[in-house]
């Protein structure tokens, strides 16, 4: 069977990693998640005092940015990926709503963009790779031979983050991650660098309601199309 390279992009919190992460085992294939990758810096950059309120001490962080080591590692147990910064675990640290709300502006820095991208590229040379992110399908990887755009409504998106958050035990109000929701479309859809934007020949996919097993089905199907082509 020909290996593809599978480009998931979408809004925030529309569940893009959990449809990306659940066709990647199913299939064999590598799965990444570039949100983690901006988030990570972000850390970084909370961690070592690299923001001054929302300003970011930029010169600082272009000096550093090439020697940041984000990996990932399948977890034994859950068998799901596990994101690492200079060789520290921070899957959990990188998902806060203080990095949420300092991602975008990390996010939207040119020089940020060239060095991550260029890190996913190297990532997928070898093909057998779903990636999810904003700019994947129209920057990272144009010539996916599978492209899916993901929308949801901000409500449902914010409730899902919120459910998720409390799952694992930690302080939330759906106000604020409704509007922290809203802020990062805003930002994503208006930066200047890689705007979060379809690809011409993208799929759109939208999952308000559908269950977490209907999307995977959905998905599925559109990879059987690509690869039986
Ligand atoms: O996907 P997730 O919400 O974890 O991504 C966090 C943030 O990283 C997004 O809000 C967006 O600003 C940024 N991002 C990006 N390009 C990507 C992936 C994420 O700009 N490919």
């Amino acid at each position: 069977m020909k290996k593809i390279t599978i480009a998931i992009d979408g809004y925030s919190s529309c569940g893009k990693s959990t449809m990306a992460k659940d066709l990647a085992r199913q299939i064999g294939y590598i799965y990444i998640d570039s949100g983690a990758m901006y988030r990570s810096v972000t850390l970084y950059c909370l961690d070592h005092g690299l923001f001054k309120g929302k300003e970011i001490q930029t010169e600082a962080l272009k000096e550093v940015l090439p020697s940041l080591q984000i990996t990932f590692k399948l977890d034994p147990e859950t068998k799901k990926p596990v994101t690492y910064l200079n060789g520290e675990e921070v899957e959990s640290r990188i998902r806060s709503l203080e990095v949420s709300n300092h991602v975008s502006l990390i996010a939207a820095l040119p020089f940020v963009r060239e060095e991550l991208v260029r890190q996913q590229q190297a990532m997928g040379r070898e093909k057998g790779i779903v990636m999810d992110g904003r700019d994947i399908q129209t920057v990272v990887f144009p010539d996916a031979e599978l492209k899916i755009f993901v929308i949801a409504s901000a409500e449902v998106r914010a409730q899902r983050r919120y459910d998720e958050l409390k799952a694992k035990g930690q302080e939330a109000s759906y106000e604020d991650i409704l509007k922290n929701v809203k802020e990062r479309d805003y930002l994503d859809e208006h930066r200047e660098v890689s705007p979060l934007k379809k690809a011409d020949d993208a799929i759109v996919l939208d999952n308000s309601d559908m269950t977490i097993d209907e999307q995977n089905a959905w998905l599925m199907e559109q990879f059987n199309k690509v690869v039986n082509d």
